[in-house]
């Protein structure tokens, strides 16, 4: 399909007329995609019950695989990908309770390629059945063993019963950008023929780059019909990246995992081993930055928050500050010329929209960086009348203080509330700082002997 963004005011697919002179200016616009390209059709097959289930820190018991799964549905991912029945006889249980919640999404297990595991899976209830087999050398060498003719058997016969069972059915091979490629396109094309509904390729080590990733992922969209799953550890942080081209080469399906933003925070400490596949919440922002319409109308972004809340109680970790989106600082602005720009047009400095995640922006102002368009807006939030020159000579006092530490809002509405007052009454006019100094100094006094402080407002300030 080919999706145009009218940058280049081409027509679209459909003949319309070229977008508009505002139109063309619009940085959420769609970005240009070729005609292999899923950017912007695509689902998401969300593993954090089972991926996630391989973290470290992670035990989910029941209650919360279900609140974990509610949250997933109410976000919107089209599939939930939970631990194998076989894997135990909890796992088992909890896998047919998920089933039974009536959810929107699709559920999943994920099998190993074997009939005793199929035979397990299929009584649960699930939607769809997810096997995976190890086809690299080293996996085919020191994990099970097994050549490719019978890998190649064990699959059909697996994948025969799944589909006779009247459910989805993908098969993957494991540690794909380490096998022979050889091995792999043939594989994948015997289970298309038989009517698998998805191969997926994974990179289970996270050996690969997105260069790597768009050339397997295309000779393999030459050579299946089915759709095409990708599963990508981030081990050198490229997991967000590789998922992007690899919708670009025509992938059609990317796993993803919450448990990621805990596993990169983990690693930061050095407490995780590993560092989980592509995180939920990276991966909607890198998808929302290339098509905001898109990814507004699948998916309940203001959800997404909950769930980041939710995973990282349960492993016990939070969300770290620079994680997209919902990171504390994702949406912070605190130099003067990004405060001005940002309070004149959010789009100048900002890619994704915090409303459209049921976030808002911060203008961080009470600091040595700041600037007075900033300090303006906090002015008119406070209702107070004051001049440019007079907000000008208060930013110079907040900078001056900023100088020697961090002054918070309620010290900025301090300096700012003084400063008109002063100015109010007549004792204070522009530049006269020692009088300004003298009137913080009393009020300072005044408050240290109990008087009644003016209430500070809190509110910071949101643009
Ligand atoms: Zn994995």
């Amino acid at each position: 399909m080919v999706q145009v963004n009218g940058v280049n005011g081409h027509t679209n697919g459909n003949g319309k007329p070229a977008p508009s002179q505002a139109q063309q200016r619009n940085p959420y616009a769609p970005r240009y995609a070729d005609f292999l390209s899923n950017i912007s059709n695509f689902s998401i097959i969300e593993s954090t019950l089972r991926e996630g289930e391989q973290f470290a820190n992670a035990f989910f018991d029941t209650k919360t695989k279900i609140a974990i799964a509610k949250a997933l549905d109410a976000f919107g991912v089209e599939y939930i990908e939970l631990t194998s029945p076989a894997a135990s006889e909890q796992s088992r249980a909890d896998c047919e309770a998920i089933c039974k919640l009536g959810l929107r999404a699709k559920i999943l297990t994920h099998i190993r390629c074997h009939m005793d595991d199929a035979r397990i899976a299929v009584e649960t209830g699930v939607d769809g059945v997810d096997v995976v087999i190890g086809t690299s050398s080293f996996l085919r060498e020191f994990s099970h063993g097994k050549d490719m003719a019978y890998i190649t058997k064990t699959a059909i016969e697996v994948i025969n019963f799944v589909k006779s069972k009247g459910i989805e059915v993908r098969f993957s091979s494991e540690d794909s950008f380490r096998s022979d490629l050889v091995d792999l396109l043939s594989i994948y094309q015997t289970v298309d023929k038989i009517g698998v509904n998805r191969v997926g390729v994974a990179d289970t080590v996270g050996c690969a780059n997105p260069r790597q990733v768009y050339d397997l992922v295309r000779t393999l969209r030459g050579v299946v019909s089915c759709d095409i799953e990708i599963h990508l550890h981030n081990d050198t942080g490229m997991a967000i990246a590789n998922a992007y081209t690899a919708l670009e080469a025509g992938a059609t399906h990317i796993d993803t995992c919450e448990c990621c933003l805990t596993h990169s925070r983990s690693a930061v400490l050095g407490i995780g081993e590993r560092v989980g596949i592509t995180p939920l919440g990276g991966l909607v922002a890198c998808l929302y930055a290339a098509n905001p319409e898109y990814v507004k109308s699948k998916y309940n972004l203001a959800a997404l928050r909950e769930i980041e809340n939710l995973v990282a109680e349960a492993v016990e970790v939070t969300v770290p500050f620079c994680n997209p989106i919902t990171g504390y600082c994702a949406f912070t602005h605190k130099a003067g010329i990004h405060a001005k720009a940002i309070l004149n047009n959010p789009s100048t400095y900002e890619i994704l929209k915090p409303e459209d995640f049921g976030l808002t922006r911060y203008v961080s102002i009470g600091h040595r960086l700041t600037g007075w368009n900033a300090v303006k807006s906090r002015v008119e939030q406070l209702q107070l009348e004051l001049t440019d020159d007079q907000i000008k000579d208060a930013t110079a006092k907040i900078k001056e203080l900023a100088d020697v530490r961090t002054q918070t809002m309620e010290d900025v509405d301090t300096v700012l509330r003084v400063y008109h007052s002063a100015v109010k009454s007549g004792q204070l006019t522009v530049g006269a700082r020692e009088v300004l100094d003298q009137l913080l100094a009393e009020h300072h006094a005044a408050n240290a002997n109990g008087k009644p402080q003016q209430a500070p407002t809190p509110t910071p300030v949101m643009a």
